[in-house]
């Protein structure tokens, strides 16, 4: 899975450096020069990181940053504020609006990317291509293959998305709600129990193995996966 970055910054040479390098750097960039276009991309197709630069005309890049996360569908999303600014407060109120990291210009675009996978790794793994290991069950996201035991497990593409999420948040139980946004993203007008249907699906493919046990029904929560 690529992994989708959105870049707000209001100045076009360091907005194209930042896409150019992430680009190379295999990532999907999208660009915004202000808060506004930024709402506008972010409803329409929601990235698994926000690169915020702290000064923008208008609404600021710490303003919109705060309002991102209040906001049900954009909470969730990590944001890397850009500032030219290095002094301790600034970086301490930018953390405190719900940053995730920070990172002062002028910066190396290898740095940036080096910091986004560590974002991702932490926040969203299932937006890296780190192979996941669980028992006998084994996927990996570059190849696209889920083997158990080495012998390979054929899903769907939304099954695949689906195990992957699950086995990167194991332990944790998601209502249909939060797994809709995760796996179908945040604006795709879908019934819930879209949800239940893929999970049937995938715990149909998985029982052979004895793996469906792993998904587990919360009731009136949502799923877990457990091992
Ligand atoms: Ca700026």
């Amino acid at each position: 899975m690529i992994a989708k970055v959105l870049v707000v910054e209001d100045e076009p040479a360091v907005r194209e450096l930042i896409c150019f390098s992430l680009k190379n750097a295999e990532f999907e960039c999208n660009e915004a020069s202000n808060a506004e276009t930024a709402q506008q991309l972010l409803n329409k197709s929601p990235p698994n990181v926000i690169i915020m630069d702290w000064m923008l005309p208008g609404k600021s890049g710490i303003e919109l940053t705060r309002e991102l996360k209040t906001q049900s569908t954009t909470s969730d999303i990590p944001v890397i504020m850009l500032t030219a600014r290095d002094e301790e407060d600034d970086v301490v109120h930018a953390l405190e609006c719900g940053a995730e990291d920070y990172i002062t210009k002028p910066f190396s675009p290898r740095e940036l990317a080096t910091r986004i996978k560590a974002i991702l790794r932490r926040v969203s793994p299932h937006a890296t291509d780190d192979v996941v290991e669980i028992g006998k069950l084994r996927l990996n996201p570059a190849s696209r293959r889920v083997k158990w035991k080495g012998e390979e497990i054929h899903l769907g593409a939304t099954e695949f998305r689906l195990l992957h999420f699950l086995m990167t948040h194991r332990d944790r139980v998601y209502s249909r709600s939060r797994l809709l946004d995760n796996i179908w993203g945040a604006n795709v007008y879908i019934y819930e129990r879209t949800v239940d249907v893929y999970i049937r699906r995938l715990r149909q493919v998985l029982e052979p193995y004895g793996a469906d046990k792993f998904i587990q029904t919360v009731r009136g929560s949502g799923y877990r996966f457990e091992k």
